[in-house]
């Protein structure tokens, strides 16, 4: 610094000078300013510079002798907007500081972008006497902050863009970023976030799949097909799901040196609807074949058991009159002795037809959803449905979890009683038709209602209708097997059926399966 600047400066420096501790030199501080790496300037209070330290010189191009004396608007650009300087100089004319970004013009006229802060000085009366400036070129920076703006802008529109539902979740299933196929999703189903359902939909299935391992190179898994079943009873929607880690930095102070960061799910769920509904609509003609020759099976089995039941009785009385008659007139009393032949023939043709009547297949026990096996049967049963004008009202819990049990028998169970409902509101006088089929988890088991509007079953009824063979149908082509049959099915699966009483018309039949059978 030159006496000439020094003097200049001295106003303004003096101050701090004055204030800095006995153990500092004055000088200390002076090299301080002159070696900082920062564009110091000093000015006067109409902003002509009185002192620039050297690395004002480098950043600017002006050597200390072309600036002092000089207004600094010799380093301005001229190009911000003139309201820009006024509210500069209306800031630091009030005795406030000021900082800001601005774009500067070097001695060679090449233009930087500074970030500049200005400090008002002023004497014991309040009055200014100096301003301090202190700037630093940040246009590589600014460079860089741009460039991380347009990449995130891009990626943003790309991920936008994609065709797939793509949302970014924290550990606690929360969706933290999302894209427009997401929010299409989240407005189309009606719910506040799809995707802890979706994530709950894959949890359920890696469950199930826990014994098998695939690959899944990198993903935390790949291609999982879940269903979601709006709200509503509007038809399911399937999407093939795949997430994988992503790990960002903890930017806070405390994670500086430690290194921590954030872990996130990338979840990428492609809706794959129509073509599970092409493959439904195969699987369900499948499995109406196999319901259809069950319910012949089952039909046979039934009437063999009526047949063999009510023989029975004629059979142990006409036994039991034959050996009155043949203490009374004696073991060989021809009539005796033709009766009892007659008996026994009766009795091993009972023993025949009793080992005619089919066995119950065995199947295997797995996981069952029991959301999907209660819409196969609506759907088996919606030609019978639609000829009898019956509107159902389908409710099932979005999520559910698996069951272990045996799919054909439980889908036989529902068949039943659908069956029997629709029977119920098929009849005169029943205008009100509606069957509601409502399922939720509930006490470790699953809750499933079959409700109908149709006559209901008196109380006098109410037990006596889950007896083998018992009907409160009207006409003979009734065996009275379904319900019993149900109570059965739901006992192998160490659950129960319950008809609830209803205060008006109609009738609930609630069936409830725990998750887990006791061995
Ligand atoms: P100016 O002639 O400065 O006028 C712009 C407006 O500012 C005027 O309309 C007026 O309202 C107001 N104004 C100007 N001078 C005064 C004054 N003395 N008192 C009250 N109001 C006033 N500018 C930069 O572009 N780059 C810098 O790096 C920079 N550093 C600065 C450092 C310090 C310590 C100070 C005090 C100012 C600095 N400035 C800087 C602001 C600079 O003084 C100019 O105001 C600015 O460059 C605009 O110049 P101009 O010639 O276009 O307009």
């Amino acid at each position: 610094m030159t006496s000439k600047q020094l003097r200049a400066a001295a106003t303004g420096e003096q101050r701090a000078v004055d204030s800095l501790p006995p153990s500092i030199h004055p000088q200390v501080f002076q090299h301080t300013v002159n070696q900082a790496d920062m564009a110091i300037s000093i000015t006067d209070a109409k902003g002509n510079i009185l002192y620039v330290n050297p690395a004002f010189s480098r950043v600017t191009g002006y050597a200390s002798d072309e600036v002092v004396g000089q207004n600094q608007s010799i380093v301005s650009n001229h190009s911000m907007p003139r309201e820009f300087y006024q509210g500069l100089w209306q800031t630091i004319s009030h005795g406030e500081p000021w900082s800001g970004r601005l774009i500067n013009r070097r001695k060679d006229g090449s233009k930087y972008l500074a970030e500049l802060s200005i400090s008002p000085v002023a004497n014991a009366g309040g009055e200014i006497l100096n301003y301090l400036g202190m700037h630093r070129d940040i246009t590589e920076l600014h460079r860089l902050e741009s460039q991380v703006r347009n990449q995130k802008a891009l990626i943003e529109s790309v991920v936008d863009a994609a065709p797939m539902v793509i949302a970014l979740l924290d550990v606690d299933d929360r969706v933290v970023l999302d894209n427009h196929e997401y929010k299409k999703l989240q407005a189309d189903l009606g719910m506040a976030e799809p995707a802890p359902m979706l994530m709950s939909a894959v949890r359920a299935s890696l469950e199930v799949d826990s014994g098998r391992s695939r690959r899944t190179s990198g993903y935390l898994f790949l291609d999982r097909e879940v269903r979601l079943d709006p709200p509503g009873g509007r038809s399911p929607r399937w999407f093939s799901c795949s997430g994988s880690r992503v790990r960002e930095d903890d930017t806070s102070t405390d994670a500086f040196l430690a290194g921590q960061g954030h872990d996130y799910l990338l979840l990428v769920a492609k809706e794959i609807t129509s073509l599970r509904t092409q493959q439904e609509k195969v699987r369900v003609a499948a499995l109406q074949v196999l319901m259809a020759d069950e319910d012949r099976v089952s039909g046979l089995r039934e009437s063999l058991a009526a047949a063999t039941f009510r023989l029975e009785g004629p059979l142990n009385m006409m036994a039991s009159v034959v050996g009155m008659l043949a203490r009374r007139q004696g073991e060989t009393d021809p009539m005796s002795v033709a009766l009892a032949e007659a008996i026994s023939a009766g009795q091993q043709a009972l023993a025949d037809l009793r080992s005619m009547i089919p066995g119950e297949t065995r199947e295997a026990i797995g996981p069952v959803n029991l959301n999907e096996l209660l819409r196969d049967v609506l759907d088996l049963s919606t030609g019978r449905l639609l000829a009898a004008g019956i509107t159902v009202i389908w409710q099932p819990q979005a999520m559910l979890p698996a069951l272990q049990g045996a799919p054909n028998k439980l889908r036989l169970l529902f068949k039943a009683l659908i069956d029997n409902a629709i029977e119920a509101m098929n009849t005169r006088g029943c205008r009100e038709r509606e069957l509601t089929v409502a399922s939720k988890a509930r006490l470790g088991g699953i809750e499933v209602d079959v409700a109908d509007s149709g006559p209901g079953i008196a109380s006098a009824q109410l037990l006596k209708v889950f007896e083998p063979f018992h009907t409160t149908k009207r006409g003979g082509g009734h065996l009275g097997t379904g319900l019993s049959a149900a109570q059965q099915i739901a006992a192998e699966h160490g659950g129960f059926l319950e008809i609830e009483p209803t205060a008006t018309r109609g009738c609930r039949v609630r069936v409830l399966l725990p998750l887990h059978r006791r061995p």
